[in-house]
């Protein structure tokens, strides 16, 4: 379908989540859509980079390439300033990221209903989780037999060993053996399911795009900016977009942001909604005062910690890196599963500090800190026009006040 014309929806975004709209939009064979991506579109698997393809590889890869949008943040006003990934081609941040498919623990869920969201509740959302995946190792009541995007974990055979070592590690310390991390109430240590089959990444472009992009109802274009929502009174009517240095206006019904946790709320500033005193300084016309755009900010953040192993462990950069992970909740944490400790089994330097990806620096446990933390932060309207690189600069996550602190991430070996 031709990128022109009038639209009944446009998605904006071709991410996790806005791919996968408008493939289940576009099933209504009546409703005209129309994706539109900031990054490229690579609609054949042969024609899809390797780095992209090969789940193998880790996202920090990938990070100075064309496909990620170059922002940075900072942890705390005295952490140094960080990459912070998204992102930025078909498939989004679900094309270059970790591949670690693991469900939400169902208390968060049911703490956003009893914070008034009252269809997010655990329950209400299993079904939709069952219906994304296709898990090859477990099925019954908690998992999806025939949805899109498979799910597996290495076998206990396949495992290498500074995973087999970690798990042994992880029993005699008392945690329990979790063989599936997605059973609701899981913890311990177990395999870890990952969408990817063969050696190739299941994004939501594999997935959800390419078995749509035929439909004559539904139009993708990839390598266009969308600079703002056009609002008509308070009515979103369409948006404006630069596509090969042209800015263009595309009207529809509805338009959805899905450009992320970053993109979304920075467009919403771009078109006029968010803190009045923020649009004012930026001088863009306020069309609704929400001072909530662009706070509240979570993310979970890593503490990498690279160790040199034995002289006698072959380190190969093409094979799997994360096999098992421990769940656990910290000593007097009122959150359950609030850490986890990711076993990689190949450390390199960083990208953004000269690392290339494939020399070995080490093995590394990676502890993150879970999103229910108290920690948050803020993004905000740093340039008029998102750009492809580091459109966003200021963001922050602030102390807790319970005393945990958020860190930066770092290699140390
Ligand atoms: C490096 C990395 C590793 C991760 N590892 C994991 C993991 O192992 N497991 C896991 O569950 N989650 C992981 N995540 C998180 C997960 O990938 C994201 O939470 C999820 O992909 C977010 O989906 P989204 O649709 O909100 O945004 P995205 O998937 O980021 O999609 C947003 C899309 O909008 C586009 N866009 C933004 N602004 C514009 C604009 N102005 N105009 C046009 N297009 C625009 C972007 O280019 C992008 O394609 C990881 C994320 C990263 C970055």
């Amino acid at each position: 379908m031709a990128a022109s014309g009038t639209f009944d929806v446009i998605v904006v975004g071709a991410g996790s989540a806005g791919a996968i709209l408008a493939a289940r939009l576009s099933e209504d064979a009546s409703r005209r859509v129309l994706l539109i991506e900031a990054g490229p579109d690579y609609p054949q698997l042969e024609t899809l980079p390797d780095k992209l393809k090969r789940g193998y590889i880790t996202a920090a890869d990938i990070l100075p390439s064309d496909h990620d949008w170059g922002f940075v943040g900072r942890a705390t006003e005295e952490a140094e300033p960080m990459a912070v990934p998204r992102g930025k081609v078909t498939g989004g941040s679900s094309a270059l990221n970790g591949e670690i498919f693991l469900r939400g623990i169902a208390e968060d869920f049911d703490n956003w209903v009893a914070q008034g969201n009252d269809q997010w509740s655990f329950d209400q959302v299993l079904p939709h989780y069952c219906r994304l995946e296709r898990d090859l190792d477990f099925d019954g009541t908690y998992h999806g037999p025939d949805g899109p995007i498979p799910v597996r974990r290495w076998p206990r055979s396949e495992w290498l060993q500074p995973q087999t070592a970690f798990y042994a590690a992880c029993l005699a310390a008392g945690f329990h053996e979790s063989p599936d991390h997605n059973a609701p109430g899981a913890a311990g240590v177990g395999a870890i399911p990952l969408n990817t089959l063969d050696g190739v990444r299941w994004s939501t472009q594999l997935a959800y795009l390419n078995p749509a992009r035929e439909r004559s109802n539904l139009a993708i274009l990839p390598n266009c900016t969308v600079q703002k929502v056009v609002i008509d009174g308070q009515r979103a009517i369409g948006i404006q977009a630069t596509c090969d240095g042209e800015l263009l206006d595309i009207t529809a019904g509805e338009v959805i942001l899905s450009a992320g946790a970053i993109g979304s709320p920075h467009l919403l500033l771009l078109s006029g909604i968010g803190p009045a005193d923020q649009l004012q300084r930026f001088g863009i016309p306020c069309v609704a005062d929400r001072p909530g755009v662009g706070r509240n900010l979570r993310d979970h953040p890593h503490v990498y910690s690279t160790w040199r192993p034995r002289p006698e462990y072959t380190m190969d950069p093409k094979l799997p890196r994360y096999q098992v992970a421990l769940r656990y909740t910290a000593p007097g944490s009122r959150l359950r599963n609030d850490l986890q400790i990711l076993m990689v089994s190949f450390a390199t330097g960083r990208v953004d500090r000269g690392g290339d990806g494939v020399t070995p620096g080490g093995i590394t446990l990676q502890p993150v800190l879970n999103l229910s933390a108290p920690a948050r932060g803020s993004s905000a309207c740093s340039r008029r026009i998102p750009r492809s690189n580091r459109a966003l600069t200021s963001d922050s996550w602030t102390k807790p006040s319970t005393g945990s602190v958020s860190e930066t991430p770092c290699d140390c070996v």
